[in-house]
């Protein structure tokens, strides 16, 4: 039956359907194998021709229907990994248990785990598309691996699947009324350096523990000015030096680097007293809030004497990590010029770790021109330089840049205002998608992004709205019925 006849409801579980089947396979990224075999064979007997290639992404080509054999070329593109993280206290192997679904009126959710709706909708949508959708021109399916890590996939796919392609809508946003028009530039920054140590000298050690920031996800939060646990933590035990004597033992903050850190710990020896100490936090405490007031509802410093075996860092060591984590920025660098309220560009400190002698930093520029991106690779190398340490330089992904003239996105805005009665919300975000690398192979794409409204995605409360899968399959039809009518 064609999609325009159905009813909301057979076109919400004949999605869920496709669904359920993703659900069934375990998917973390870097382990895809299992639900490209699965895909492939399932696509490959709904008549489609698939190729897989040697990452596992999958490309299928479904032929246009009659009369529309000469429209242009659309992709519908989606990821099948996901991320896997489950509820404090419940079992989860990722690579081996399925998703359990459950499901209220208004939401379908996972027990305990991360729902994978991120990406899982994208294709399942796009699966019920091709196989229901009744008025397209060529139209082929795109399923990357390993989005979330690092984009792999995205980088990994061979440019001749997108040069003979006019349209792709990239199925991976999260709320069914926004069209994304545009996404940031990424690198993955790493400051490293080999610590020598000594033994502590000073007469008591204490734990400090910064506590009680919102975090968030830096290409989502950092607009909104709020403060960095490493940053504070740092701040801190400079304003100890001042007052006393300090001997670094250890030093650990964040969880990933593209997560704002809301928490942060130090084990330090020193001259001070507890009382002491404690005036220099209340005063940090203090100018925090004067920072930060606006963003965040408080910071708490946790004080605890402590018995520490290890050896402290050489003094010269800790100052080298004071400095690096003194001058790198972190937090919006600049707003948009061209599109009011777009963070253009920004740089997240966002995981210090120090496992034996070795001190890692992790940071995580942004930018949506790729030129500020490449120059906030050469200034973290300038830092390394001048602090001690070394840099490393991995994945730098590119931006998406606004077309002003899509076409595409005048035919999803003007379809989904007539089908919903409303304007649909137009956006560039300062995250990144994989489009960024879809357009570097075919600079000539294009592109949107859009998504069913999923909520609290990378964390066991992901849910998705049931209420907002039809609208979104309507969009995608009626879109691809438009261009059926265009000629390539
Ligand atoms: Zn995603």
């Amino acid at each position: 039956m064609a999609i325009e006849k159905m009813t909301e409801e057979e076109i919400r579980e004949g999605v869920l359907k496709e669904f359920e089947k993703l659900a069934a396979i375990p998917r973390p990224s870097g382990h895809e194998k299992g639900v490209s075999d699965f895909l492939k064979g399932y696509l490959t007997e709904l008549g489609y021709s698939v190729t897989q290639d040697s990452v596992y992404n999958l490309v299928a080509d479904i032929p246009a229907t009659k009369d529309c054999e000469k429209a242009p070329r659309t992709v519908l593109q989606g990821h099948m990994d996901m991320v896997c993280v489950a509820a404090h206290g419940v079992t989860y192997q990722p690579k081996t248990d399925p998703i359990r679904l459950k499901r209220t009126a208004e939401y379908l959710m996972a027990e305990g785990t991360s729902l994978g709706a991120d990406d899982g909708i994208g294709v399942a949508e796009a699966i019920f598309l091709a196989k229901n959708s009744d008025s397209h021109g060529p139209l082929r399916i795109i399923f990357t691996v390993d989005e979330e890590r690092g984009m792999e996939g995205a980088i990994n796919l061979a440019a001749k699947n997108l040069e003979d392609v006019s349209y792709l809508i990239n199925c991976d946003s999260e709320n069914y009324d926004e069209l994304t028009v545009g996404s940031a530039g990424i690198v993955d920054l790493t400051f490293r350096r080999e610590l020598k140590r000594t033994p502590v000298t000073l007469p008591s050690a204490y734990t400090l523990s910064v506590k009680g920031l919102k975090g968030g996800h830096s290409g989502e939060r950092i607009g909104d000015g709020r403060g960095n646990a490493i940053k504070a933590l740092a701040s801190a035990l400079r304003a100890l030096q001042e007052k006393g004597q300090v001997e670094l033992i250890s030093f650990a903050g964040g969880t990933a680097r593209n997560a704002i850190p809301s928490t942060a710990k130090a084990v330090f020896a020193t001259s001070l007293s507890a009382e002491e100490i404690q005036a220099v936090l209340k005063e940090e405490e203090s100018r925090f809030l004067a920072k930060y007031g606006n963003a965040e509802t408080g910071i708490d410093f946790v004080l605890e004497k402590t018995e520490s075996e290890e050896d402290a860092l050489i003094a010269g060591d800790a100052m080298r990590l004071f400095r690096l984590l003194s001058i790198l920025h972190s937090g919006t660098y600049a707003m948009s010029t061209v599109i009011p309220g777009l963070v253009e560009t920004s740089a997240n400190l966002g995981v210090v770790t120090m496992e034996g002698d070795t001190v890692e930093v992790a940071f995580f520029p942004r930018s949506s021109v790729d030129a500020k991106v490449d120059d906030f690779r050469r200034y973290a190398k300038d830092v390394a330089d001048l602090t001690g340490f070394t840099l490393e330089v991995g994945t730098q992904s590119p931006g998406w840049k606004e077309n002003k003239s899509s076409n595409l996105a005048k035919i999803m805005t003007e379809v989904f205002e007539k089908q919903n009665g409303k304007p649909m919300k137009v956006a560039s975000i300062h995250a990144g998608l994989e489009c960024g690398w879809h357009l570097r192979k075919n600079p000539k794409l294009d592109m949107v992004s859009i998504g069913v409204t999923t909520l609290d995605i990378h964390s066991p409360k992901e849910r998705l709205e049931l209420k907002t899968i039809a609208p979104q399959v309507r969009l995608i039809d009626e879109a691809l019925r438009r261009i059926a009518t265009e000629k390539a």
